[in-house]
């Protein structure tokens, strides 16, 4: 599957053979190696150790007399090796320094195993000590944990370090059997290593690759989600938002019998601004307009939207009557107040919105619309009135118009229409 992608061929061709990822891959291959194989080895340790002690106790019990004793007190070292390793690596703040210790430790453990036999001399129980070196470089290449550069390193290093003690402080080395046993188990070792290494780097590229398409997909979902649900021009929640929204609120001022508020906005006389102004400057104008509007929504829960063409609904959660309709009235001000130029508006100079404004307190599940039905009358109202005011209706069965602020002319105020109207 990977093969198929061109990308992932160049890195992971050249980053597995050579055993080496590009430089930043390669950093946390090595940071999550480290912390696998120091996890296996807080127990590994324990199979170590039970293997040397089997070892021990049959080349004890199988060697000659005079050998036992010098043979034991050399190899009793790579025991307490594994056993400082151990402890060390159940030392959760050390976990990085495993390759250090571990490399050192399997350094001595080869070392120790490799030179005894020269010690003991060319004979039978020389030989028969010959097989804690095959399982110093079996444990070392494949049970340690090291990455294969650092078990090789280990492996190749003690050895020849065994060697020379060997052949410079002991009785010489049997090159015959060390080449069958040390050589031969060397390479075998090596190859094993390389290959595993080879397949778990394969392991954590491809996982790598998982968790990378995975958190892709999940941005691109996230995207698409928050573009289905916003309006293009304005950067405002969209229709579809809103009516999620408006079941939502709905839903939780029933619960808590909390009123719910309803704003729809229109511009006034958008058709004529298009007409005259142009489609274009007509979208920076509601640009601008949805703007003014987000300042209107700053409470949690509260929503602005646009609603559909020049029409726009404001939400807003546990708010009464008398706050609806401050927020109305300062909401046609301001508007008013942008200046924003339109020569053909009815009444006035500039861009002016008539508002619609409803509040209930829900009584029962799923009837959104009709707060939504009351705004829509109340905004009917305004415009009837004249444009450029605001107008609330208390929906009610049936749903009725309990007051109209249209306003008339009313500098003071700021709510209806000006006295030059
Ligand atoms: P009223 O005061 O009664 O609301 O009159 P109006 O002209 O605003 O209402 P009408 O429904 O006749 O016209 C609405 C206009 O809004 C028509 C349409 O071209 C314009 N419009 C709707 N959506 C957009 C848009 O996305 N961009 C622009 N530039 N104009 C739009
Ligand atoms: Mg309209
Ligand atoms: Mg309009």
């Amino acid at each position: 599957m990977l093969d198929q992608d061109p990308r992932s061929r160049r890195v992971v061709s050249p980053g597995l053979r050579w055993l080496r990822f590009p430089h930043r891959l390669e950093l946390s291959y090595r940071r999550y190696q480290c912390q696998q194989a120091v996890s296996a080895f807080r127990i590994n340790a324990f199979y170590i150790l039970l293997l040397y002690i089997l070892l021990i106790s049959g080349i004890y019990s199988m060697a000659s007399d005079p050998i036992r004793g010098p043979w034991l007190a050399w190899y009793i070292w790579v025991g307490i090796i594994v056993l400082i390793a151990g402890c060390l690596a159940q030392i959760r703040a050390l976990d990085r320094y495993f390759p250090v210790y571990a490399g050192i430790g399997s350094f001595l453990a080869v070392a120790v195993s490799v030179a005894i036999p020269g010690f003991i001399g060319h004979q039978p129980s020389g030989q028969l000590a010959q097989t804690s070196v095959i399982y110093a470089l079996v444990i070392v290449y494949a049970m340690v944990g090291l990455r294969f550069p650092v078990a090789m390193l280990a492996g190749w290093g003690g050895g020849l370090l065994g060697l020379l003690v060997a052949e410079t402080l002991g009785q010489g080395v049997d090159w015959l059997v060390m080449n069958r046993t040390y050589t031969g188990i060397s390479l075998l070792s090596m190859f094993l290593c390389y290959t595993t290494e080879v397949r778990d780097r394969m392991l954590f590229f491809n996982q790598r690759q998982v968790i990378t398409q995975q958190r892709r997909t999940q941005a691109m979902a996230e995207r698409l989600h928050r573009l289905s649900r916003q309006d293009s021009l304005t950067g405002l929640a969209n229709r579809r938002l809103f009516d999620e929204e408006l079941e939502r609120e709905w839903r939780r001022c029933l619960r808590n019998q909390e009123p719910l508020a309803l704003m729809l906005v229109d511009v006034d006389c958008f058709k004529d601004y298009n007409d005259h102004y142009g489609h274009l400057q007509g979208d920076r104008c509601l640009q601008a307009l949805a703007a003014e509007f987000k300042r209107y929504a700053r409470r949690g829960g509260d929503l602005v939207a646009r609603f559909g063409g020049e029409e726009f609904v404001l939400l807003y959660p546990r708010t009464g009557e008398q706050e609806a309709r401050v927020l109305a009235s300062r909401l046609c001000a301001a508007i008013r107040a942008l200046g924003l130029p339109h020569h053909w508006n009815q009444h006035r100079d500039v861009v002016t919105v008539s508002v619609g404004v409803a509040t209930l307190t829900p009584r029962s599940p799923g009837q959104p619309l009709e707060l939504l039905e009351a705004a829509d009358q109340a905004l009917y109202s305004a415009k009837q009135r004249g444009r450029d005011c605001w107008s609330f209706f208390q929906p009610k069965q049936p749903v009725r118009l309990v007051r109209d602020e249209t306003g008339p002319p009313d500098k003071d105020s700021g709510l209806g229409k000006s006295s030059s109207d």
